[in-house]
């Protein structure tokens, strides 16, 4: 077993906090490739802004717990070597069992979630009670979700397509009471998936649920919440996903003005995963198309790092995270 402070992680309640009051979001990126972990590291340094790297149980089941520590551990020697103290912390994006929770921490993971969202109410606290007393322990920070995000839950997914139902505030307090829980992802209108949204007749997005939102600060004042399925599904990568042979159709991703808005309120962690797979995707399809002599993998992962540091930058900037004080890592 190892513990994450050995790794040189950090767990997520300080950032919590910090970003908490000074009004700006922890951008939580999935990784599922070196070059996209890389591309994490190289906006993080250029920014000086934390960042919490999800790791999901598919993730898991490509690497292994260990070998995703390890990554993550590789991320603090590049920061240090930088000279720097910007805090990093691995967590498990949408840990679906005890099991998976309790085996992320002893291979060093600073923070886990326990996704119990599509179980009754009763059982959700259960098992992220359980969880919660067994994490903490280790000085391990959970989130747990309350509420159900419609869509595909593609990471750790039971593969339910569910619909969405959004979190009811009235819940919100007990079950933060019940679990003593670090951190909630909440359902206000966002999802998983290529599409999150749907325009009305007039073609006007609708705005996500912020009086649910206002209404959970109001009765859990200063607690930590998290949104997920946010990313923006940019149309230039999906059209060169399409313009080099792909099919990607129907695509509707949350506008990042209203992303940075809730930023602003209680959401203080935004997960991102959908716009950096789509991003690597549409360069890789556009290198292999025009690099057509090469047997070298390394020509398409190479580019894609510069490009998804650069997205990985306007994630920061968009929820304003740079703006972090000098948390001590
Ligand atoms: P996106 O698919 O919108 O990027 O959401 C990611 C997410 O919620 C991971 O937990
Ligand atoms: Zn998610």
């Amino acid at each position: 077993m190892y513990t994450f402070k050995e790794l040189g992680l950090v767990n997520i309640r300080r950032m919590l906090e910090d970003a908490y009051d000074r009004n700006y979001a922890i951008p939580a990126l999935n990784f599922i490739s070196i070059e996209q972990f890389n591309a994490i590291i190289d906006a993080m340094l250029s920014k000086r802004s934390p960042v919490i790297l999800l790791a999901s149980p598919n993730l898991h089941k490509q690497l292994g717990f260990q070998m995703i520590a390890r990554i993550a551990q590789s991320g603090v020697d590049r920061i240090r070597d930088a000279g720097e103290s910007i805090p990093l912390a691995l967590h498990l994006d949408h840990g679906m069992t005890y099991e998976q929770c309790t085996s992320a921490v002893e291979y060093g993971f600073s923070s886990v979630m326990i996704d119990g969202s599509a179980l009754p109410f009763d059982e959700n606290v259960a098992l992220t009670a359980r969880v919660v007393e067994y994490a903490h322990r280790y000085d391990v920070t959970v989130e747990a979700e309350l509420g159900v995000l419609s869509g595909m839950e593609e990471e750790g997914s039971r593969g339910i397509d569910h619909a969405n139902a959004y979190t009811d505030p009235e819940m919100v307090a007990a079950f933060i009471k019940r679990t003593n829980v670090d951190c909630l992802a909440i359902s206000i209108g966002t999802s998983h998936g290529l599409v999150k949204m749907k325009p009305d007749s007039d073609g006007v997005l609708p705005e996500l649920r912020f009086d649910i939102l206002a209404e959970i600060e109001r009765r859990v004042p200063r607690f930590p919440i998290v949104l997920h399925g946010a990313s923006t599904i940019m149309k230039y990568y999906v059209d060169m996903i399409n313009d080099f042979g792909g099919d990607v159709t129907d695509t509707q991703g949350i506008p990042p003005e209203q992303v940075a808005k809730a930023a602003k309120h209680a959401v203080c962690k935004v997960n991102i995963a959908s716009d950096g797979w789509i991003a690597a995707m549409a360069l890789t399809r556009k290198i292999l198309h025009e690099q057509r002599r090469s047997i070298d993998c390394r020509s398409f992962t190479l580019a894609v790092r510069p490009e998804l540091a650069r997205l990985y930058q306007d994630k920061i900037d968009l929820l304003g995270s740079a703006r972090a004080s000098r948390l001590p890592s």
